[in-house]
């Protein structure tokens, strides 16, 4: 059974109004699958990130709570970058610019 708790959560938050991935399949975000498949299903979720308005806020979300899957268009590594880049800000800014 995927795990879908945490994202399944989060769709129902009304804060997710106008998410890019409400009604989407949401085993693309939280795979299960492993090698090929999991990066195949990873590729279609940062697609729909991609397209969507409350991306840069979903990735703090996802950061500040520890969630697993893709969160803002990043997966787990690359948001454990993102908490790095983050780290070494200047003083006063807390949020990265998307680029
Ligand atoms: S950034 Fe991606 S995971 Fe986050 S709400 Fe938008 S579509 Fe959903």
């Amino acid at each position: 059974m995927p795990k879908r708790s945490s994202f399944d959560v989060r769709i129902r938050e009304t804060q997710w109004e106008g998410a890019a991935c409400v009604g989407a399949d949401t085993n693309l975000f939280v795979s299960d699958n492993k090698g090929h498949k999991r990066k195949m299903d990873e590729y279609q979720a940062k697609k729909l990130c991609k397209s969507c308005p409350l991306q840069m806020a979903c990735a703090d979300f996802a950061l500040e709570n520890h969630l697993t899957g893709v969160w803002g268009g990043y997966n787990d590594e690359e948001r454990k970058a993102l908490k790095i880049a983050k780290s070494i800000l200047p003083r006063g800014r807390t949020r990265l610019r998307r680029v």
